[in-house]
């Protein structure tokens, strides 16, 4: 027996043999000849360890020792190393701006407008028309003028980052005055006060945690007061007994002491879902218009482009920050350019904007509409659910706006309701997430997994039922 065990190992093909047969070479042609060794040696080392943890049935194990077979193990192991870490996942969440799945899916124009500049070389710092050298920011600074009703606008990586440059460049040395009642953390360690500090800027808080009054401001400045700052609550409300002066009285105020006000407004819509009745969220162009100077804004919130942050307003008060030496590090790649570029352009007309913009389109569709495609979903999979014993229903849930935007929202929506005869419904949220093939995240609720369809993008109905069917095949393989 010993020795059978020592000759069955003997009889592995030694990698150079297996180099040798063009058999073997045929098979691995796809992936690169320096990945060949290492990939041979992992799935003999494979076998050997299958070996070792029981002997084989000697017919699986004559299978599994051909030269072909070997070939193929060895292929596939070399795929799964090359293969993309970070990979699509379905969100079936209902949340629409979902941090950890990557914000904001992009329109098919910016997909187009970003594969065209990153396939070459582009006009990026190049001004065609004079020869010279030109900026980057010159791409979308038109756009956001016309759609903020600004004066000037910037582009840098992300609405953190722009934070951090209006304070750096407006306010170090000096102090900022903000309400108690918006020193917001937007999660991850971003904290409005520890930004201040991070830019060398002393902040001077007033008033109370509901309450703030403009005599409270207008108090607080000094000197040293270089900037009155207002942040948009986007991820929580204070309500109840509350106040908080208007921008246009802070900015009559902040003008008349030669200060400027700046406001963070997070999310920052230039679509305006409150008259759509979705939320209450201000747009960019009512902020100025009101009297700000400066707001900043992200890319990949309720705008729907990739991740990036805006800053708009008076010329006079961004001049200075495209010279600030914080620009440099800040400074957004070309691909968020031309992402930002092809979204902006489809918001000059309101109904472009929400057919095209994926983000905007997901919070304006109707009920009646997702619960169409809900059901055309449920006939689909209704036998191959049946044969895994999996219930499915359909049933009525709450998207979720995300991305610390209109936290109050709830849009009514329709969602596919799973629940397996012998699994655990966490066990079948676990199963869909970790698929071989395209990851489904639901959510789970009420011992049932639901996927709310209103988050599934169009076209992604065949990949969803593809892998929920591999999921199924698996548990009527368990049952
Ligand atoms: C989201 C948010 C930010 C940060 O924006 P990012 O683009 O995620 O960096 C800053 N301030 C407020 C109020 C926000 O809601």
């Amino acid at each position: 027996m010993a020795q059978d065990r020592r000759s069955a190992l003997r009889g592995l093909p030694a990698v150079h043999r297996l180099l040798g047969d063009p058999a073997v070479r045929e098979a691995l042609a796809p992936i690169p000849g320096g990945l060949w060794v290492p990939a041979l040696q992992d799935a003999l080392a494979e076998l050997r360890a299958m070996w070792a943890a029981g002997s084989p049935d000697p017919a699986v194990w004559a299978k599994e020792t051909t030269a072909e077979a070997i070939a193929a193990r060895a292929r596939g192991l070399a795929d799964r190393k090359l293969a993309a870490h970070l990979r699509p996942v379905l969100n079936l969440t209902g949340t629409v701006l979902h941090t950890n799945l990557g914000r904001a899916p992009l329109s098919k124009r910016a997909i187009q407008a970003i594969c065209a500049v990153a396939e070459g070389y582009s006009n990026l710092e190049f001004d065609l028309a004079s020869g010279e050298r030109g900026s980057r920011h010159a791409h979308v600074e038109r756009r956001l003028q016309a759609l903020c009703g600004a004066e000037a606008a910037l582009v840098v990586n992300n609405n953190a980052a722009a934070v951090l440059l209006v304070l750096s460049a407006l306010a170090a040395g000096g102090e900022a005055v903000v309400s108690r009642g918006q020193l917001v953390e937007i999660g991850g360690s971003f904290r409005i006060p520890d930004v201040m500090a991070q830019a060398g800027v002393r902040l001077v808080e007033v008033g109370a945690t509901n309450k703030t009054h403009l005599a409270d401001f207008e108090r607080a400045i000094t000197p040293q007061t270089r900037l009155l700052v207002r942040v948009h609550t986007s991820n929580y409300r204070i309500v109840g007994f509350t106040e908080q002066p208007s921008l246009r009285e802070l900015a009559a105020l902040a003008h008349r002491n030669g200060l400027a006000l700046y406001e963070d407004l997070g999310s920052g819509a230039l679509f305006d879902f409150a008259a759509r009745g979705i939320g209450d969220e201000p747009t960019v162009a009512a902020s100025l218009r009101a009297g700000v100077d400066v707001v900043t804004f992200s890319g990949d919130k309720l705008l729907g482009s990739a991740q990036a942050g805006i800053i708009a307003g008076a010329a006079k008060w961004i001049e200075p920050m495209r010279k600030h030496p914080l620009m440099r590090a800040l400074r957004p790649d070309k691909l968020t350019l031309a992402a930002l570029d092809a979204t902006l352009a489809a918001y000059s007309d309101d109904a472009w904007a929400a057919e095209e913009i994926p983000v905007v389109r997901m919070l304006t569709e109707s009920y009646e509409s997702v619960a169409t495609r809900c059901r055309a979903l449920a006939e689909r999979l209704r036998s191959t659910m049946e044969a895994a014993q999996v219930r499915l229903e359909e049933a009525d849930v709450a998207s979720r706006v995300g991305g610390g935007a209109l936290p109050q929202v709830e849009l009514p929506s329709r969602a596919l309701r799973l629940r397996a005869a012998h699994v655990s419904a966490q066990q079948l949220f676990d199963d869909l997430r970790t698929v071989p093939a395209v990851p489904v995240v639901g959510r789970l609720a009420q011992d049932a997994v639901l996927l709310d369809v209103r988050t599934l993008l169009p076209g992604q109905e065949d990949t969803l039922v593809h892998s929920v069917e591999a999921v199924a095949a698996h548990l009527r393989a368990r049952v």
